[in-house]
C-alpha cells in the first residue's frame, strides 16, 4: 500500500503544500532535459492528481520548457525562491502533476520506474530488480491497476 506524499516546502520556506493522495506512478528520469534542468543526474518525480496539491502558504509561478518527448512541460516555481515544486507534462495534460519529490518532508521514495537511461550518467546503478527503459514506456503495461483506474477517471472528467 503506497502512502499520502504528505507535506513539501520550496527552498526559501515561503511556499507550502500538501498532497493529499498516494503516487500514482514514480519516475526517475535520466533525459538531457531533467539533467540539466536540475543541474543533477536525474530528476525524481512522482505524479499524482493534480486536485490532490494544495499550496498552503506562499504564491507560485508558471514556466513552460522544453522536453524530451517534445511536447513540453509547465513548471510551477515559488515566486521567490524559483524551486521547482512539481509540473504538468504536454503529454499527460494539467490533470496530472509530477511532484519533485527533493521538495517533499520525506524525500525517501523509491521510483517505480527508471526511464531514459540512455542518458544515464554512467555512474548512477539501477538497482537490478528496478524496470528501466532506454526511452519511455507504455504506461498500460508498467503501471498498476488501481493507479490505471485512478487514471481513468481523470481522463472522464477531461
Ligand atoms: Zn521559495
Ligand atoms: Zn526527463
Amino acid at each position: 500500500m503506497k502512502r499520502i506524499l504528505g507535506s513539501g516546502l520550496c527552498a526559501c520556506g515561503d511556499c507550502h503544500f500538501e498532497v493529499l493522495n498516494s503516487s500514482l506512478f514514480v519516475h526517475c528520469c535520466h533525459c538531457t532535459y531533467c539533467q540539466r534542468q536540475t543541474g543533477s543526474a536525474f530528476a525524481l518525480n512522482a505524479m499524482v492528481e493534480s486536485s490532490a496539491i494544495k499550496l498552503t502558504q506562499g504564491d507560485t509561478e508558471n514556466f513552460e520548457v522544453s522536453t524530451a518527448s517534445g511536447k513540453g512541460q509547465n513548471i510551477c516555481r515559488c515566486s521567490r525562491c524559483k524551486t521547482a515544486l512539481w509540473s504538468h507534462y504536454g503529454a499527460a495534460g494539467h490533470a496530472i502533476a509530477f511532484v519533485r519529490v527533493g521538495t517533499l518532508q520525506d524525500t525517501d521514495i523509491e521510483p517505480d520506474v527508471h526511464i531514459y537511461t540512455s542518458s544515464k550518467a554512467s555512474w548512477v546503478r539501477v538497482p537490478e530488480n528496478a524496470r528501466s527503459f532506454e526511452e519511455y514506456y507504455n504506461p498500460r503495461e508498467e503501471w498498476p491497476e488501481d493507479a490505471q483506474a485512478r487514471f481513468k477517471v481523470l481522463q472522464a472528467k477531461g
